[in-house]
């Protein structure tokens, strides 16, 4: 499944994606190890399966979350220069901005 976290407002869209088909085979969890703004938590999904989602609290917070990790390497989208897109194995983070 393609689970989309996040919000738009008059600055842009502030998404990040989550192909959980990808995590299931996770066992690393690294995107919660290496996030400094605690953006992620594992949660179990409706099939029983561990998956990473996006924290309740960090989901209306994510362009402020982030902005420190973007100022030193730059913007998500599909590359994996950002700390979370690095540390995911299988690629499944994207960040919409
Ligand atoms: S590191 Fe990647 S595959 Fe593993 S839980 Fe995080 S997002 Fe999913
Ligand atoms: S860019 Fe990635 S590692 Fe950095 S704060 Fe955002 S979600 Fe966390």
């Amino acid at each position: 499944m393609i689970a989309n976290y996040g919000y738009e407002d008059g600055s842009g869209f502030y998404y990040i994606t989550v192909d959980t088909d990808i995590c299931i085979g996770c066992t690393e969890y690294g995107c919660t190890k290496v996030c400094p703004g605690n953006v992620f938590a594992v949660e179990m999904d409706d099939y029983d399966d561990f998956v990473c989602t996006v924290a309740e609290g960090a989901r209306k917070r994510l362009r402020e979350l982030c902005s420190v990790c973007k100022a030193q390497n730059g913007s998500g989208g599909t590359e994996r220069k950002l700390p979370c897109t690095a540390a995911c194995p299988g690629g499944a983070l994207r960040h919409s901005w």
